[in-house]
């Protein structure tokens, strides 16, 4: 049972014949259109010499794209109800494997080394994600510094916004940087929500992350780093002076420091975080780190 699972009467037929129920819980929204599903995989750049780590293949409607494309496919599913019916979707390749696991909770970098390491050229994460977790998804990728080339999913098109967002835009923020910090972003696709059944209440992305070799911006420590930007707008309205004296640990002759540190690098204190690019930013956390270790 391999051709297409992708289409509105092949997927029917597959709910139908296990009794299939979805789980909103679970953000289960399965893909049934097969272009769409071909152009994700497009967007991946994925050859027959790579693997493909998918986030809950469902059904399989991607997994079956990636098996024709791919060297080899490993996909992580939550749901023990989906392991039956992906044994039979998927039963015509014998280049997928499919892990029982929470991603979130999975040693992904253990999974590489035992999967993938020396068997292939580049190896990239190409999901539709379910939509309740994908930020900690995303960020657990990236934080763990994983060996991959690229990272293609489909998600909230509110969230890939502000993914992929520049300064002054009023997407960007603190997501905007740490995604940056790690990847070029950029959005390939809107996706309308007729594709999915059932149908998401919102409207739909895919964002492609290219990783990048070394982080974008020069940091000393990165965790600081993250906490200084996340400080800066946790009142988009406040100034970057305002926010950071309020955000900032406690200490002595906290508001003069900021100030100083503004000023050494060359940011006016009036400014809002949501000017401030990531050189920015990186600089100015290199300032203040001495007086914040
Ligand atoms: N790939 C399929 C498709 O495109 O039709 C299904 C995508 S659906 C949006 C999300 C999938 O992720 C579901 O199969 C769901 O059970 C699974 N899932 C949800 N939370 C998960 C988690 N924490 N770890 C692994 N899989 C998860």
């Amino acid at each position: 049972m391999n051709k297409d699972i992708a289409t509105p009467i092949k997927t029917r037929q597959i709910l139908e014949k296990y009794g299939f129920s979805f789980k909103k819980s679970l953000g289960q929204n399965f893909l049934i259109d097969t272009n769409i599903l071909r152009n994700i995989v497009h967007h991946a750049q994925v050859t027959e010499e790579s693997g493909a780590i998918e986030i809950g293949p469902g059904i399989g409607a991607l997994t079956e794209q990636l098996a024709k494309l791919c060297k080899k496919v490993v996909a992580f599913e939550i749901d023990q109800r989906l392991l039956p019916i992906l044994a039979d979707t998927l039963s015509d390749y014998d280049n997928v494997k499919v892990i029982h696991e929470d991603i979130l909770k999975a040693d992904v970098a253990g999974v590489i080394e035992e999967e993938f390491a020396g068997k292939v050229r580049d190896l990239h994460v190409v999901a539709n994600l379910p939509y309740y977790v994908t930020t900690p998804i995303i960020m657990k990728l990236l934080e763990e510094k994983l060996p991959l080339s690229g990272i293609t999913v489909m998600l909230q098109k509110e969230v890939a916004d502000r993914m992929a967002a520049k300064p002054g835009s009023k997407e960007y923020g603190s997501l905007s940087i740490a995604v940056q910090y790690y990847t070029e972003a950029s959005v390939a696709m809107i996706v309308p929500k007729t594709v999915f059944v059932p149908q998401p209440n919102v409207d739909s992305a895919v964002i492609h992350l290219a990783i990048r070799e070394k982080p974008a911006v020069d940091v000393i420590d990165e965790s600081f780093f993250f906490m200084v930007t996340r400080a800066s707008f946790a009142q988009r309205r406040k100034t970057i002076l305002n926010n950071l004296s309020s955000q900032l640990p406690e200490g002595k002759s906290k508001k003069e420091i900021i100030l100083k540190s503004l000023e050494e690098s060359g940011i006016e204190p009036g400014r809002r975080g949501e000017t401030l690019s990531l050189e920015e930013f990186a600089v100015l956390s290199n300032h203040l780190l001495p007086h914040f270790r």
